[in-house]
């Protein structure tokens, strides 16, 4: 009651320092029909009180709006982000918070890769713990390495399509581009990418800091097994059971 900007943008304390309402709230003390200060209140704080009309409209507007919802607020608090094209890839309605957040940072190059270790001073194994061959990166797990395309390419076969080994905006636009997939198609292309990010990136930890290797075919499986416990809930299960192979 006396702390709050509420009178006129000032607070009652600003107005009197000394008298105290008994109750905290504003509205304890109206009722259908106006104020009900009680009598003990001083002239000075009746005046300023009950000059204010409480059935006005609302006087504080959100974005010019009077009667904001969660939306207003969720969506006035990230207007400062600038939207990416490729957000329908990872946020999409049937995204699987764990894959989307995994393969979210793989995109924006956020995962602790040896070679962002190694920008930032710290001493990381280079090579590529899938092959061997090639030093870590974001666009080498995925998915210019061997071990990490033959994975995704077993869960996608068109990939292989591929002259060279894409990377992972290049697969995820190869299916948002193509004529052959309609939307939930496209859907379950995008999951499958997502879940694949995910599963990949956790072998190569296990691999680093576990000694625990498992083959692509085994990899693959669990992948396949993930996806389905999600997919078989999807409205076009059947129709995508035809056109993928979703069993293991
Ligand atoms: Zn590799």
């Amino acid at each position: 009651m006396e702390w709050d900007h509420w009178c006129n943008g000032i607070s009652l304390k600003d107005i009197m320092q000394s008298f105290k309402f008994e109750d905290s709230f504003v509205n304890c003390y109206t009722n259908g029909y106006g104020w009900t200060l009680p009598p003990s209140t001083p002239n000075l704080l009746v005046a300023e009180i009950m000059g204010l009309n409480i059935f006005e409209h609302p006087m504080v507007l959100w974005l010019g709006s009077p009667t904001p919802t969660f939306s207003t607020f969720y969506t006035s608090y990230f207007s400062v982000v600038q939207e990416v094209s490729w957000q329908k890839f990872i946020w999409h309605k049937k995204k699987s918070l764990r894959f989307s957040s995994y393969a979210w940072m793989a995109m924006l190059g956020k995962l602790k890769t040896a070679d962002q270790l190694i920008l930032r001073g710290i001493d990381a194994y280079s090579p590529c713990s899938f092959c061997g061959d090639g030093s870590e990166s974001h666009s080498h797990l995925f998915f210019t390495c061997d071990f990490t395309f033959s994975v995704i390419s077993s869960l996608l076969p068109p990939l292989r399509s591929f002259l060279l080994r894409p990377n992972m905006m290049q697969t995820f636009v190869y299916f948002d581009e193509s004529l052959d997939y309609n939307s939930w198609e496209k859907t379950f292309c995008y999951y499958t990418i997502c879940s694949s990010i995910y599963f990949l990136w956790r072998e190569r930890n296990s691999r680093r800091f576990e000694m625990i290797w498992r083959s692509p075919s085994k990899i693959t499986s669990v992948i396949r097994l993930a996806i389905l416990a999600k997919v078989k809930y999807w409205k076009h299960f059947d129709d995508l059971k035809r056109r993928f192979v979703l069993h293991c």
